[in-house]
This record gives structure tokens, C-alpha cells and sequence, in this order.
């Protein structure tokens, strides 16, 4: 017989083909904080959104990537860096007045950066638990600003989306002690959930994902000030409970996508009780505002939600994606993603494993970069960023008035929805028209970023501050860019 030898080869002893070695690591990761650090200014020098999108070139320069060998990683990383900036719009410039993407602060990037290299694993809490405490601790601290009760938990999700997805199945459990065996198949009726017209419509997705089917979210119309009705909410409950069908869940909206309405919360909480409802509020954007003394009585009634999404990658600004889930039912929770296994660790006692909380299973640590800039900059500098967000968004708002916009949102949150009365004389189609061509001359000069909406059937311009590095000045540079482009655009 051939002797086996137990010694291995030289190859083996040596370092493998991934494994870059400690110090040439430090250099990239040094590299790529100095671009970062130089790509938020020349962003804020340049145009927020690039003149024409040129998918033709992208694919080009890719192209040149074929991964055939290596390349130096400074180099690419420049190269990265700068088709970024050539080719995107700037969410981190500070006339970005655009959808809830903020500039994240240094200290969530900073945060970003430690978690993906430290790499701890949220599955278990037995491989993590200073992250997952981590975590566990920044969740209370939200739960407690929202009002929820000292049992509430929760867990980080990779946005708002997946945190509604978590209300939509912890309500179904909740509410059908049958579901979580038999499902949709054994239930009494057709469950529905209501949630406001003006809501956002990641519900269709998640009707569609968890087999109750798109038409089973029945969109409630919203009243003149963009609040779901609850006059309407009331008639077509009774139709479905009339017509045989299951009504399960009722969402109220904290600051909607469109105008940040914020829907009656005190009244949907009794209404949600005395039907028998899972109330969720979906606070994506303007939860945040409860870490402000002077904005959180906007969130009145939240504190009676059975479950509360906020999203900390919108005004928290926290680097993308981080999404927190609450729910006053921890053990709902438990019951709703429960499994076991013999593969993974043991339960702790200490604290549930996040894996049996939550949709995720290998989960990265979201709550770090969150956790980070609270403790460095503290709740109040929190507040206060949010209170002069919500000042410049009532200059922004008075600059548009004196140029004779018209408002047509209603909320004390900083986004300014606004037509133009002779655009509007002209009907619907017309004056979509109009307005469309006026948000393009804006974007197309670089000076500033807005977009358009439809509120209520009518179209108007949206203006949202969600970057922390906007200032006065960029308010006038952007009121005197949609003037210019009313001037230009003829009617
Ligand atoms: C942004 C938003 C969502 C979706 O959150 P993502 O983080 O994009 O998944 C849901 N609801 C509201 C009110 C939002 O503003």
C-alpha cells in the first residue's frame, strides 16, 4: 500500500489567491475613504443629475471588464467612483429635492464601513450578541420616542418595503390562528386590509408576494388634505364585511410618499380596535420624527399601533438600507417566523435569535451605522436637523407662494407640492403636460432635482428637503430654476 503523507503542500502554507494581506488591505480601504470623502464634494459642484442618460456608454466601459485577470483595485475603485458621479442622480447634493433618499451622515457611512468589514452574522444571536444588542438597543430607543410599550421589539429590515411585508404577515398570524399552518386556503373568507389611496404601493407588491392577491388591498380615497377618508373607510369595510370577506389589517400612512399627509392615527387606532384590525402605521419617512420634542405630536396615535415601520435610510440618513420593523406582539413575531433546525446554533436565553423575528435569515448588521451616528451625534442633533428641514421646507414654500404657485399639498412636513393656476385652466392632460415639461427643464439645467406627482387627479411639482446639506441658498437657487423654466415653457 502507497503511504499517505499527512504534510501539506507549499501552496497550502501559503497565503490564498483572495487573501490581500492586512496592510495592502488598509491602503485600499484608505483609497476608498479618500474618494468617498472627494466624490461628496465634487458632487455638490456639479450638476445633481447628469444631462442625458447614456446607458450605450455604461455598457461600453463594462464591457472592458471582462474579469479575465486581475486589475488594480485603486484604479477601479477611482473608475467606479467616477462613472457614479458621471452617471446617476445625486441624492447626497444639496439641491437633490427629490424622493426620501438623504445624504447619509459621515458617522452612518463610518458605521457601514466597520459592519462590512467586522461582517458579524444577525442569524443567531449566539454568534453575534454585542450586534445584536447593538441593535435590540436602538429599536427600544425608537420604540419608547414612538410610545409603544416596554415589551415592544422588532428587527431591522433592508427597507420600508420589507417592514410592511413583516406587518402583512404578523397581521395575517395574528389575526387566523389557522394561517400560519394551513394559510390563505383554510380561511373564512377573503381576507382585505385597507390602506389610503395616497399609501405606498409597495402594499400591491406584498398583496402579491404573500398570496392574498392585489385586489384584496382595498385603497380607501384620500380627503382634500391628501388624509385617507374616513367616511369612505367606513362604507367599504361594511361592503366587505357584507359581502362575506375577512378584514384583517388597517394601515395608516405617517407622512405619505406624494404630499407627507399624515392619515388620522387616533381615529384609525379606534376604529382598528373596534373592528377587531391589526393597525399598522407605516411611518417610513416622518416616523423619524419622533425623535423631535417639537414634531412628534404630528405622530399622535402612533403610540397605539399594533406595528410601526420607519425607515432609517430616509430621515435618518442613514447610508441605504436600513428599515426597522416594531410590533407591540413580540411574541406574534416569534410565532410568525418561527422554524427550527439542526444546523444552526442553539437558542440564547438572553434574546431571541434574529432569524426567528424576522424575514431575512444571514442578515448583515444594518443597525450598526445607525447606532453609530445616534451615539456620536446624539437624539438632539437629530431633532434639531429635522426642525430645519421643516423650516426650509416652509421658506421653500412661502418663496413659491410669492411667485404665485399654488400649493396643493397640506402638511406641515417639508414637501411642497405646487401648480401653476394658468397651467391648471388649461384641464388635466394640458396641464400634465405643462408641468412634466417644467420638472424636465429644471432637472435637464442640473441646478436642482424635483419631480412631478399626481395629488388627488391633479399634477404638481414636488419639492422635498432630504438632504442635510441643503441651506437657505439652495432654496433660492431652486425657486429661481422653476421660474426660469415657467418662463421658457409656453403654455
Ligand atoms: C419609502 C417608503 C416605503 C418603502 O420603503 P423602502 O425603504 O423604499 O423599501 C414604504 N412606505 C412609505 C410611506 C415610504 O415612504
Amino acid at each position: 500500500m502507497e503511504e499517505i503523507t499527512a504534510e501539506p503542500s507549499s501552496a497550502l502554507r501559503a497565503p490564498g489567491p483572495l487573501d490581500l494581506g492586512t496592510e495592502a488591505g488598509a491602503r485600499l480601504l484608505a483609497e476608498a475613504v479618500e474618494l468617498i470623502a472627494r466624490h461628496a464634494e465634487a458632487v455638490a459642484d456639479g450638476p445633481v443629475a447628469p444631462a442625458e442618460p447614456d446607458t450605450d456608454r455604461i455598457r461600453d466601459w463594462l464591457a472592458g471588464h471582462d474579469f479575465a485577470g486581475p486589475r488594480p483595485a485603486g484604479e477601479l475603485l477611482t473608475e467606479v467612483t467616477e462613472a457614479l458621479r458621471r452617471w446617476g442622480v445625486h441624492a447626497t447634493h444639496p439641491r437633490y429635492l427629490g424622493l426620501f433618499v438623504p445624504t447619509p451622515t459621515w458617522w452612518g457611512v463610518a458605521g457601514e464601513l466597520v459592519a462590512a468589514g467586522v461582517n458579524p452574522q444577525l442569524a443567531a444571536y449566539g454568534h453575534a450578541p454585542a450586534a445584536v444588542e447593538i441593535e435590540r438597543h436602538v429599536l427600544r430607543f425608537l420604540a419608547a420616542r414612538l410610545g409603544l410599550p416596554p415589551g415592544a421589539d422588532g428587527s431591522f429590515t433592508t427597507g420600508g418595503a420589507e417592514a410592511n411585508l413583516t406587518a402583512v404577515v404578523l397581521a395575517l398570524t395574528r389575526r387566523f390562528t389557522t394561517y400560519p399552518d394551513t394559510g390563505l386556503a383554510g380561511l373564512p373568507g377573503r381576507p382585505v386590509l385597507y390602506a389610503s389611496a395616497e399609501s405606498h404601493l409597495a402594499w400591491l407588491k406584498i398583496a402579491h408576494m404573500t398570496g392574498l392577491g392585489r385586489s384584496a388591498v382595498r385603497l380607501v380615497p384620500a380627503d382634500a388634505a391628501g388624509r385617507l377618508d374616513l367616511a369612505r373607510l367606513r362604507e367599504m369595510r361594511d361592503e366587505d364585511v357584507a359581502a362575506g370577506r375577512v378584514p384583517f389589517l388597517l394601515v395608516g400612512t405617517a407622512g405619505t410618499t406624494g404630499g407627507g399627509a399624515v392619515d388620522p392615527l387616533p381615529e384609525l387606532a379606534r376604529l382598528a380596535g373596534a373592528w377587531g384590525l391589526h393597525f399598522h402605521v407605516d411611518g417610513a419617512w416622518a416616523g423619524a420624527v419622533a425623535l423631535s420634542d417639537r414634531l412628534r405630536p404630528l405622530l399622535d396615535g402612533v403610540e397605539h399601533a399594533d406595528s410601526v415601520t420607519v425607515d432609517a435610510h430616509k430621515w435618518l440618513s442613514a447610508p441605504m438600507g436600513a428599515g426597522i420593523f416594531l410590533t407591540r406582539h413580540p411574541d406574534a413575531l416569534a410565532d410568525s417566523f418561527r422554524v427550527s433546525t439542526a444546523y444552526m446554533p442553539p437558542d440564547s436565553d438572553a434574546a431571541p435569535d434574529p432569524y426567528l423575528t424576522s424575514v431575512q435569515w444571514s442578515r448583515r448588521f444594518a443597525g450598526l451605522k445607525v447606532f453609530l451616528a445616534l451615539a456620536a451625534a446624539g437624539r438632539d442633533a437629530f431633532a434639531r436637523q429635522m426642525e430645519r428641514d421643516t423650516d426650509l421646507g416652509a421658506l421653500l414654500a412661502r418663496r413659491l407662494a410669492g411667485d404665485g404657485w399654488r400649493r396643493m399639498n397640506d402638511t406641515p412636513l417639508p414637501v411642497v407640492c405646487v401648480a401653476d393656476p394658468a397651467a391648471e385652466a388649461m384641464g388635466p392632460g394640458p396641464s400634465g403636460q405643462w408641468h412634466a415639461a417644467v420638472v424636465a427643464h429644471v432637472v435637464r439645467g442640473g441646478q436642482a432635482w424635483i419631480s412631478l406627482v399626481r395629488l388627488n387627479g391633479r399634477s404638481a411639482i414636488r419639492l422635498c428637503i432630504t438632504s442635510h446639506r441643503t441651506r437657505a441658498h439652495d432654496i433660492e437657487t431652486a425657486v429661481a430654476a422653476l421660474g426660469e423654466a415657467r418662463s421658457a415653457t409656453p403654455y
